[in-house]
């Protein structure tokens, strides 16, 4: 993920890069040192500036701003506690509601409740807490690699498209309202946040467009890229995909000067033309690298000076690491950051560990973070138990920052400058170390969370819903489905669902390809909408597919569990599967595979505004 500009307006040739990451280190060595000081501070100014909102009034905290009584008389909630709140804002209420300072926009978080995006109400300042929160990594980056400030930065970033709310809000995701800000587009010089993309393609909301530019331009200035990246790892591989199928026409356009003609937006091509110029040479050094039988290290060919990789591989992007090692040649991959649309949380202070120590520190400024214990049931299905909702028990059971234990596993909880208190963000965090007295975690997985591609992320009970909406299909047929499972597919690019499927046949009638095509769609149309845009909108997810399994294959997925260790009495099938030797299971029985035809529908915006705005 990039970094923020910091928020001076210096003549550039008074920048002196050293005095100012000194600074920032210094800032990191006084807010962790003084963690606890800190939070007790942050949750003063936030309540004491809320005081007279709506909710804190409702719940009785009577202006009280310490912890004590904020811990007592604050229940720990879940966004759909929230939601009412959130709907009268999104209709038109503008009294202070949740907070005393205007909601400026939502923020659409790809955590979904009943199907549709979270709304995560937010404040005009928090963009400057966010840009903080960038300003941090290239400090950090550059202790343990000097030089970045001698060339560019190759990300690939996007937007996405928006959405009004009844009352005429903009509700978007968190990377898009920032890359649209000012704090972003007029971002003042620094060597660091110099981007071979211009901001016109990343502000193109035409997908392809941006793509195809940010592409070009990178190639263009191929010799000047010290790092790369994006946010996510799926993004970045996905922009080498395309870098596969469309060499020629990139390279094309960089032999004669002259871009396609698909990239219709003006601005974006003024944009390109300034950085694309004729360059027979580099169009034919591109095309001996990208027409090789082999894209093994095609990063490191393309863009020899890079050193590094900056794109998340943690949580359930860990799967994306080989596919990352194979086209850098395994160049360090950095996970620089941890955020959320709720709030931005962390950093990590170490950028060239392994993916798999990977830590981040939260940044103890950020937000008020509480810490609810998780228990780990342990087995071969090693599943985290984490309660709905919380008794009053369990409720005192959080703990603070700088009171979490080194290798215990918590779910994080955090109040915010923008009017969330006491929320459940629904990730699950393990204490691995300090920095100072600040915790540093592991990021472990987002509670119940099954399949993940991109963004998308699908529960258990999704899935099991929109499997149950598509055996109806079978129903003429006799058919039943007896047992299922799910994998999240990535060696395809685009990575895709892949659902297995045990059928009890009674009926004689044949049951042809268009029926589980049509179940395909159904479990597709059923899912929620990150994972339908996804599909639609930002190619970013492959069409579903369903793979038949001979009868009797999960005896036999039963059977190899229970040799691993897993109890006879206890068994249940996994909905999901990870494991290599139990997919390559499942894939040996497979016996027929459907996809699904055609994208299912989305719309941006909540299906309740649809026909409101
Ligand atoms: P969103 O609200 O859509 O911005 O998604 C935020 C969620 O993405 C977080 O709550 C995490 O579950 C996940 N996430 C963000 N940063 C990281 C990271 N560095 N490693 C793993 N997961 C992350």
């Amino acid at each position: 993920m990039p970094e923020a500009p910091k928020n001076t307006h210096k003549p550039t040739t008074d920048y002196n890069l050293e005095l100012k990451n000194k600074k920032t280190l210094q800032f990191i060595e006084d807010v962790t040192s003084n963690a606890d000081e800190v939070q007790k501070k942050v949750l003063e100014e936030i309540l004491s500036r809320n005081a007279h909102v709506e909710y804190l009034q409702t719940h009785g905290l009577n202006g009280h701003t310490d912890r004590e009584t904020f811990k007592k008389i604050m229940p720990v909630i879940t966004y759909e506690d929230i939601q009412p709140y959130v709907d009268r804002i999104a209709n038109g209420d503008t009294s202070p509601i949740l907070s005393s300072h205007p909601i400026s926009e939502f923020l659409t978080s790809s955590g979904t409740s009943g199907g549709e995006r979270k709304l995560m109400p937010t404040i005009e300042e928090e963009l400057g807490r966010r840009s903080l929160l960038y300003s941090l990594l290239m400090p950090v980056m550059s202790q343990f690699v000097p030089g970045l400030d001698k060339g560019k930065g190759m990300y690939f970033l996007f937007i996405k498209s928006e959405a009004k709310t009844p009352s005429g809000l903009v509700a978007r995701p968190v990377l898009t309202s920032y890359y649209k800000s000012t704090h972003f587009k007029d971002r003042p010089y620094d060597p660091y946040t110099n981007y071979t993309s211009p901001n016109e393609t990343i502000l193109c909301p035409d997908s392809y467009q941006s793509m195809y530019s940010q592409i070009v331009c990178g190639l263009c200035q191929h010799k000047e890229v010290l790092r790369v990246g994006a946010v996510f790892a799926s993004g970045f591989i996905r922009a080498v995909k395309f870098l596969e199928k469309h060499w020629r026409f990139l390279c094309n356009d960089i032999r004669t000067g002259t871009i396609d003609s698909q990239i219709t937006d003006q601005s974006v091509r003024e944009a390109v033309m300034k950085i694309l110029k004729p360059d027979p040479k580099l169009a034919d050094f591109i095309e001996a690298e990208c027409s090789k039988d082999s894209w093994q290290g095609i990063i490191t060919r393309l863009w020899p000076n890079t050193k590094y990789v900056d794109v998340i591989v943690t949580g359930t992007m860990s799967q994306y690491i080989p596919t990352l090692d194979y086209y850098t040649n395994g160049l360090p991959l950095v996970c620089t950051m941890y955020a959320s649309s709720e709030c931005y949380f962390g950093v990590n202070l170490n950028p060239l560990c392994k993916p798999s120590e990977v830590s981040y520190t939260l940044i103890p400024t950020m937000a008020y973070f509480e810490f609810l214990p998780v228990q780990r049931n342990n087995g071969v299905n090693s599943s985290i138990s984490v309660p709905k909702t919380l008794n009053e028990k369990e409720q005192q059971e959080l703990v603070d920052l700088v009171d979490v234990k080194l290798g215990q596993e918590y779910e994080l909880v955090v109040t915010t400058y923008s009017g969330l208190y006491r929320y459940r963000v629904g990730d699950v965090l393990r204490v691995a170390g300090f920095k100072n007295n600040a915790p540093q975690f592991n990021f472990i997985c987002r509670k119940n969370v099954v399949l993940c591609i991109d963004s998308d992320k699908t529960d258990e009970v999704e899935l099991q819903n929109a499997v149950k909406n598509a055996v109806n299909h079978l129903l003429p047929f006799d058919a039943t489905l007896a047992e299922y499972t799910s994998f999240a597919d990535t060696t395809t690019i685009p990575g895709h669902y892949v659902l297995y499927w045990e059928l009890s046949l009674n009926g004689t009638t044949p049951i042809p390809p268009s029926v589980f095509e049509d179940c395909c769609l159904t479990i597709e149309e059923s899912l929620n909408s990150v994972y339908r845009q996804g599909r639609v909108c930002d190619k970013s997810i492959g069409p579903l597919e369903i793979k038949i399994v001979e009868p009797g294959t999960f005896d036999k997925l039963m059977d190899y569990a229970i040799s691993l260790g897993a109890s006879i009495n206890q068994y249940k099938t996994p909905r999901c599967v990870k494991f290599a030797p139990i997919v390559e299971l499942l894939n040996s029985r497979a016996v027929s595979s459907y996809f699904s035809p055609k994208c299912p529908k989305w719309f941006p915006g909540h299906k309740k505004w649809i026909n409101m705005n």
